[in-house]
């Protein structure tokens, strides 16, 4: 008979020894299946800028002076009270340029830069992605760092376009909201520049969303990355890929519709976790499968509106 010490070396807890593992093995088995695709799709939403600290909406119970969201992210706040607006978004921005990309945003950039056959698409607002992308230009030059850039389905608080013209670009500076006179104004024909973010009730960018629509339509492996995956179009991307035989590698601390259609499910920090999924492709030298298959054509109309979310 054995005695408790002896037993306890023999014999694995049936109970926490699974436990202990089941993590590292289901990082294998993301990367086994990343091994494996040709094409990868990347879907962030709001997990991945937690833990850098970018605050949500529906923090602080989701009102900024007495104001919803929906109230304000509106062509028609802004047509009605375009100070006011600006003020918040100014407030926004001013909140996002405290916070750094966190190591999921350093893994991923890395890894759409090195990989041409990666899509990075994010529903964040917050500029991170872009950021972190822009880092490599140091280390990997000025084409990877081009390449790291993700599709921002719902627009950037760094970046402006005109309330009239197709007149866009980078924004940097610090919006003075204190009037109508100290807003910024397009250089082109004059009229007020807005924050380039999607409003509710706005159509998402038709070419952004065409190339995240092809991308997880030929996807092999989708990587969905702290989103709910309620909101749309993330859902419909998901599941595109999953209806075109993608596999689902999902990273969330809680459980979304998405788990039950996924292959891998990792129920931790997207921060913790997504580096070390990506661990053996932050080199060009990790490879793919064979060839890319081709793009087919895109029924983008059947992609819904976006839903409430952080924009
Ligand atoms: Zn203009």
């Amino acid at each position: 008979m054995l005695n408790a010490q002896e037993r306890d070396q023999k014999v694995p807890h049936p109970v926490l020894m699974p436990k202990l593992n089941e993590p590292l093995l289901l990082v294998d088995r993301a990367r086994r299946l990343l091994d494996d695709a040709r094409t990868v799709l990347v879907l962030t939403g709001a997990g991945v800028s937690q833990p850098s600290g970018v605050p949500t909406f529906r923090d602080a119970g989701g009102l900024w002076r007495n104001h919803k969201p929906e109230e304000l992210a509106t062509a028609g706040a802004f047509a009605h009270d375009p100070r006011l607006v600006w003020e918040w978004y100014a407030w926004r921005r001013g909140l996002v340029a405290d916070c750094e990309p966190n190591q999921a945003h350093h893994a991923l950039a890395r890894f759409a830069a090195l990989h041409p056959q990666v899509t990075l698409v994010t529903q964040n607002v917050d500029g991170l992605h872009e950021r972190a992308a822009a880092d490599l230009d140091r280390s990997l030059g000025e084409a990877a760092a081009e390449r790291a850039q993700p599709l921002a389905l719902h627009g950037s608080l760094s970046r402006i376009r005109c309330s009239k013209c197709s007149y866009a670009a980078d924004y940097p500076a610090v919006v003075d909201s204190t009037s109508l006179a100290t807003l910024p104004k397009c250089p082109d024909c004059g009229a007020l520049l807005r924050p380039a973010v999607v409003w509710f009730g706005e159509g998402l960018p038709t070419d952004i969303l065409e190339a995240a629509w092809r991308a997880a339509e030929s996807a092999d492996v989708c990587l969905v990355l702290g989103t709910s995956a309620v909101v749309q179009p993330a859902a419909s991307l998901a599941n595109i890929a999953h209806g075109a035989g993608g596999q689902i590698i999902e990273v969330n601390p809680v459980e979304t519709p998405l788990s039950v259609i996924s292959s891998v499910v990792l129920r931790d920090s997207v921060e913790l976790i997504v580096p070390a999924i990506l661990a053996t492709w932050q080199s060009a030298d990790a490879g793919f499968a064979s060839t890319p298959s081709p793009p087919s054509e895109l029924p983008v109309q059947e992609l819904e509106r976006p839903g409430l979310d952080g924009r």
